[in-house]
């Protein structure tokens, strides 16, 4: 299975990195490496002194397609759930003032944690509130209808380049509030008032 990620698919976000908010979405990917399920925990790695929490919502892909139309996209999925997409910030930002690609600063191990899904029938796909608190703290809250391109408009997109199959993720970008996670740590990640994720960091 493959992991899609959007970078910058909230305004307020961009913002706060001090990025151009984009024209296409913009997509990166984590090996599968990168998954953290069942409330795994997460192990700070060594090559970092920055690893920031990007909460997400996360679609998974339901039926196999390429060159997927938007109007029919929404075909392709029918649960969502939510993730952390962790990133190495400084390495991040080491590798893009080289010009150099961002996989080593957001797909090494562990890199992905994911919670439980929900089917869309039970949501308001336009409007889904999501949050994520830190030691009980809320520290980022988003709704889907801050996304700059739509589910639908990312599996489009994503689908002209690669073909989709069953059980590969999308996270679909992070909302403002990212920040640094130390050791001790616990995370723990809402879609609405339901408890979907709980990451302990180590
Ligand atoms: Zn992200």
């Amino acid at each position: 299975m493959k992991i899609f990620c959007v970078g910058r698919n909230y305004s307020e976000h961009a913002k706060e990195l001090g990025n151009a908010v984009p024209e296409n979405p913009v997509i990166f990917s984590k090996p599968d490496t990168a998954l953290l399920k069942n409330g795994e925990p997460f192990y700070l790695p060594d090559f970092s002194n920055d690893v920031h929490h990007e909460v997400e919502l996360v679609i998974k892909i339901s039926k196999v397609g390429k060159k997927i139309q938007e109007q029919f996209a929404g075909n392709y999925f029918n649960e969502i759930g939510i993730g952390i997409d962790f990133t190495a910030r400084d390495l991040q930002n080491s590798l893009k003032t080289k010009g150099l690609p961002w996989e080593l600063a957001k797909g090494f191990d562990g890199s992905a944690p994911l919670g439980e899904f929900i089917n869309v029938k039970e949501l308001d796909l336009r409007k889904i509130h999501f949050s994520l608190k830190k030691n009980g703290g809320l520290v980022q809250s988003g709704n889907a209808e801050q996304m700059i391109f739509t589910f639908e408009k990312i599996i489009s997109f994503v689908s002209q380049y690669f073909t989709l199959k069953v059980g590969d993720l999308i996270y679909t970008g992070t909302p403002a509030g990212v920040g640094r996670v130390e050791a001790g740590d616990k995370l723990e990640g809402f879609i609405e008032d339901k408890l979907m994720l709980t990451c302990e960091v180590k």
